[in-house]
């Protein structure tokens, strides 16, 4: 059932069972998990059907620290989220991911992969991947021109991925979800505010608001804010009128920890034979791929961060322009030279030279954080103060993992690993220009088991208030080396559960 909430008289109150806010990759997940259950459902999504100006400009972000992507393009504010322009690419999190490393400071989950690996398989349906399985023995026996390099997995290993279509969360469920009985989904519902009982032990109740001059409340028993990464903190640090520090703020915790993935061109790797390395590939329509990963041996021995790296033939990837440099200053993307790149792509060349590319966690880093600015939006909320901040562990891991991955190859006699400049020097800490990001945002909200570490538990439950949820990302206490959309999903069908359970 679909509601404009423009068209509502001023001042409506709206009453459910499981209010959520947000209709992206988390948010649509959580409603599917209702469909047909008894709980009225009210999804509240702050724009309409299609992309619009305005909306994107309530994402407006003071930005400072290393330089990011402009906030207020790579976020989508309306229904299906930022999932409107995703790419698609997914992996799980692996088991030392989850796990307390002494050598990454905040790092350890209240949960382990274990418990996520039913949600896991649950959420490849939704995201349209293939079958549940990652060990690369699989898919070499699928596929036979599939050849992996030689390396020795107990130190380099093939780390799969599967590629998503990619789902449009908005376009595939939105008759699933319009059609839904029991599912109310307002568009046009910007939550402005979330208002606690005296104690701030509950939530009564949610503002919304749009631009059309309309304010109305929700009321349920349970709230479960899906705005994104960035947008959960906010809301929380925004909500601050029984609580001047802000909902789920008592320690200062909220908004801090923001993680992103490094992405960024890092070495060149020469075969001594030339080679189409099929299995390492990707181009629009590719299902399955691997990336080179390094072994929890040896990411123990070198105390590293995880990360991996991918490939693309060197004379595609070096003309290939830095991630960063795609929008111009008022916040434009422009595609066309990675689409002519991509157009050149031919799987059956055998190249020599390879581009090798990283993707590697972030350190949780308490001063990477989403604050409050002074300005505020059109709707009266305080617009984001982002500001993003790097450790030398990413650099540092950042070398060994290509130095390992060079050693590896060279042993096998399979080829030779060219760090790039900004790689050689050692105790060079800087970072070049092209530093960027995979339009990844997590950790701003983080799990854990004590409070004053931590702003939501392992339910996903914001510490201290007996009714309020953050589902997505935010959630993540370290960032592992993927992308973190299936992990997402896989943590807000868990969260589903544990809401049908309680109710
Ligand atoms: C260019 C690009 C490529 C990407 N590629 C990949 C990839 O290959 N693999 C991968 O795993 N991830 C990728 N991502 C990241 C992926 O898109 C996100 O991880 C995912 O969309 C996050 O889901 P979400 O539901 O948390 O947030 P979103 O999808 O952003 O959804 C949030 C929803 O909440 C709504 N909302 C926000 N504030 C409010 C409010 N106050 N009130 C009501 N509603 C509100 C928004 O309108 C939106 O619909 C990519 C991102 C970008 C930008």
């Amino acid at each position: 059932m679909h509601i404009d909430a423009r068209n509502l008289d001023n001042n409506s109150l709206i009453e459910g069972d499981v209010c959520i806010v947000g209709a992206g990759a988390a948010g649509i997940s959580m409603a599917l998990e209702f469909i047909n259950t008894n709980q009225q459902v009210i999804l509240l999504e702050g724009g309409g059907f299609e992309p619009e100006a305005a909306m994107q400009e309530l994402y407006a972000a003071k930005q400072t620290g290393q330089r990011y992507f402009p906030i207020k393009a790579i976020r989508l504010h309306y229904f299906g989220g930022t999932t409107n322009h995703w790419s698609g690419f997914c992996s799980v999190f692996d088991e030392i991911d989850f796990e307390k490393r002494d050598w990454v400071p905040h790092s350890g989950w209240p949960i382990t992969r274990k418990d996520l690996d039913p949600f896991y398989e649950r959420a490849h349906k939704i995201i349209e991947l293939g079958p549940y399985e990652y060990d690369d023995a699989y898919w070499l026996k699928q596929q036979p021109s599939f050849k992996p390099l030689p390396v020795d997995k107990k130190v380099v290993w093939n780390k799969i991925w599967q590629f998503s279509p990619p789902t449009r969360f908005g376009l595939k469920y939105k008759d699933a979800i319009m059609n839904a009985k029991n599912i109310h989904l307002y568009t046009y519902a910007n939550v402005t505010d979330i208002k606690a009982n005296e104690n701030v032990s509950a939530v009564q109740e949610v503002t919304i608001k749009n631009l059309a001059g309309k304010q109305h409340r929700v009321k349920a028993k349970v709230f479960v804010i899906a705005c994104c990464a960035v947008q959960n903190a906010r809301l929380l640090l925004a909500s601050n009128q029984q609580n001047p520090k802000g909902l789920g703020n008592d320690n200062d915790l909220a908004g801090r920890f923001f993680m992103e993935h490094l992405e960024m061109k890092s070495a060149e790797l020469w075969l001594a034979k030339a080679d189409a390395l099929k299995f390492y590939m990707w181009n629009w329509g590719t299902k399955v791929r691997a990336e080179l990963a390094i072994s929890r041996a040896k990411q123990n021995e070198l105390k590293i961060l995880n990360g991996t790296a991918s490939f693309l033939p060197l004379d595609i990837g070096k003309n290939e322009p830095a991630w960063i440099d795609m929008y111009d200053e008022n916040g434009k993307g422009d595609l066309s030279k990675f689409d002519e790149a991509e157009k050149k792509r031919d799987f059956s060349n055998k190249d020599i030279a390879y581009q090798l590319s990283t993707r590697i966690e972030q350190s949780p880093n308490p001063n990477s954080r989403v604050m409050l600015d002074t300005e505020k939006d059109a709707l009266g909320v305080p617009r984001v103060h982002f500001h993003w901040e790097l450790l030398p562990l990413e650099k540092i891991s950042m070398r060994k993992i290509y130095e390992t991955i060079g050693q590896e190859v060279g042993r096998a006699s399979a080829g030779r690993v060219r760090l790039m400049e900004y790689l050689r020097e050692e105790k060079d800490e800087s970072w070049p220009a092209a530093t960027g990001g995979g339009w990844h945002h997590m950790g701003t909200t983080r799990m854990g088991d004590d409070p004053k570490q931590s702003v939501t538990n392992a339910n996903c439950k914001v510490h201290g208030i007996d009714n309020l949820y953050m589902a997505g990302s935010s959630n993540f206490v370290t960032a592992a080396a993927p992308n973190p959309t299936l992990t997402l999903v896989a943590l807000t069908l868990r969260l589903a559960d544990h809401i049908k359970r309680r109710i």
